[in-house]
């Protein structure tokens, strides 16, 4: 044990002879001990209250509080109670000497003293005191020591512990676990917890030693089963959805997952499988899907719904083309385009001629058909997709050519003609020709907001009834 090196002790002297205590503070001064002095009993309590001293020489006739009662003072709290205390005192009674030790004063010397015993003697009871701080340090870092120790003890009675828990927490859990050995051929279950119990209906010791395909039943070709087989044979973990059967043979979805447990030497000792029954899942999922199927039926049967809404709201009911409202809307937004990109609109009326006769010769159903017959030779005789065929009222059909020069539009008209000549849909009443024929009015115009639609059209009217005067099966062209 290392011993501290006596540091400069602190010495309180306390007496009230001053002659002598001057003496007495010269002497441990020389002596290199830091000296304090007190005069009266009161003092000295006072002095040690400021700063613990290692030794206090204490003459026990004092003012105000005696030595004794100085003494007692000290030895009763816990802070002073370890300061050797020395008696000075005049007289060599034996009562008093007996009561300064009893007190628990560590010497009583009688004055006159020795110089050289006193400076001795305290330089002894000195060497004591340290050495009793030295045992106490020393018993302080044993007491740390032993605390650790405890400590120690006391985490390793937590380990079986903390595998009680282990064990509480597997068979808490509502998942299944099993436990099979990876040293033994077939992988036999060494170990299912209550989990596994409640979810398949199999106690430990009817499925202990087995493999664990019996929860498969006779349902062997799931491709998932064939990761497993792959899994074991890596030495790999992997995380499969398998149909399982429960013992009363009910269909479970087993959401599994499966690792290796090895030994030090990286050896697979077992397989950990950690199992969920995902069943009531699976079927939310399937019920979701059901349901998103429906969704997507609905929504085709929507958008077919719309379509036909679309076709009945712009489409004529008996000709299939466009009908008059979709015809006022187009033209008014071709118009507004066109008028932007300062392009040209053309657009051709055509009108059945005779279609009166047509209809006294060969009855309105004849006409109605005549009718579709007609507009559907108009719908092939333009070829662009914003090319626009309407039924425009009666027996009048409209044909808006958007960008559309004039030249461009002649064509189109020409070929309407030429086209419902070559149809030769019998018209025996008609004074032109024996078959069905128009007579067109077209108009081509770079459009403009000052420029009313209306007085468009009215112009294109025009042509048309010129045509009709000039005997129809013909067209009549206008260009602003
Ligand atoms: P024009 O050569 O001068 O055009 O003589 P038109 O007889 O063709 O002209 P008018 O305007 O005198 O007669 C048009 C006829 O078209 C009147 C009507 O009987 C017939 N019509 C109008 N709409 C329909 C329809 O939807 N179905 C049938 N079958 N006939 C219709
Ligand atoms: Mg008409
Ligand atoms: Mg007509």
């Amino acid at each position: 044990m290392k011993i501290k090196s006596p540091p400069k002790a602190n010495i309180l002297i306390v007496e009230n002879q001053i002659e002598s205590l001057k003496l007495l503070s010269r002497i441990l001064e020389e002596e290199s001990y830091q000296v304090r002095q007190a005069i009266d009993g009161e003092m000295a309590l006072i002095a040690v209250e400021t700063e613990i001293p290692d030794l206090i020489l204490l003459s026990v006739d004092l003012d105000k509080l005696d030595g004794y009662h100085v003494c007692k003072e000290l030895k009763q709290k816990e802070k002073t109670a370890d300061i050797p205390i020395i008696f000075l005192s005049d007289f060599d009674d034996f009562e008093k000497k007996i009561k300064a030790l009893e007190l628990g004063g560590i010497d009583y010397i009688i004055k006159p003293y020795q110089q050289k015993e006193l400076l001795v003697r305290i330089k002894n009871y000195l060497d004591i005191r340290l050495k009793i701080e030295n045992i106490r340090d020393s018993n302080k870092n044993l007491e740390k020591k032993l605390k650790l120790t405890q400590v120690s003890e006391q985490f390793q009675k937590q380990v079986p512990l903390e595998s009680h828990l282990l064990y509480q927490a597997i068979a808490a859990t509502n998942n299944s676990i099993i436990i099979t050995d990876a040293t033994t051929a077939d992988y036999p279950i060494t170990y299912v917890n209550p989990g596994f119990e409640i979810m398949t209906g199999y106690s430990f010791e009817e499925v202990a030693g087995k493999n664990c395909r019996f929860l498969q039943g006779n349902d062997r070709q799931q491709p998932q089963l064939e990761e497993i087989r792959h899994c074991l044979q890596q030495g790999q973990s992997c995380n499969v959805t398998l149909r399982n059967y429960r013992k009363d043979g009910s269909l479970f979805w087993n959401e599994m997952s499966l690792s290796p447990i090895k030994d030090e030497s990286e050896n697979i000792i077992y397989y950990i499988g950690v199992q969920t029954d995902v069943t009531d899942k699976k079927r939310a999922n399937e019920q979701q899907q059901r349901y998103e199927a429906s969704l997507q039926k609905m929504n085709r049967e929507l958008y077919e719904l719309n379509r036909k809404l679309y076709r009945l709201a712009n489409m004529d009911g008996l000709t299939e083309v466009a009908n008059r409202r979709c015809f006022d809307e187009t033209l008014e937004q071709e118009w507004q385009r066109l008028n932007r990109e300062k392009k040209p609109l053309s657009l051709i009326l055509g009108d059945i001629d005779y279609f009166k006769r047509y209809n006294d010769k060969y009855g309105h159903l004849g006409g109605d058909d005549c009718l579709k017959r007609v507009a559907a030779i108009l719908a092939q005789s333009t070829f662009r997709p914003a090319d626009l065929v309407a039924r425009y009222g009666g027996e009048e059909f409209a044909i808006i050519l958007p960008d559309t020069p004039h030249e461009g539009a002649k064509e189109v008209a020409r070929r309407i003609l030429d086209s419902l000549r070559e149809s030769r849909i019998p018209h025996k009443a008609s004074d032109v020709k024996p078959y069905v024929t128009m007579s067109l009015g077209l108009g081509t115009i770079t459009p403009s907001l000052d420029i009313e639609i209306k007085s468009f059209l009215d112009q294109i009217d025009d042509a048309l009834y010129k045509a009709k005067k000039q005997g129809r099966d013909r067209l009549k062209t206008v260009c602003l």
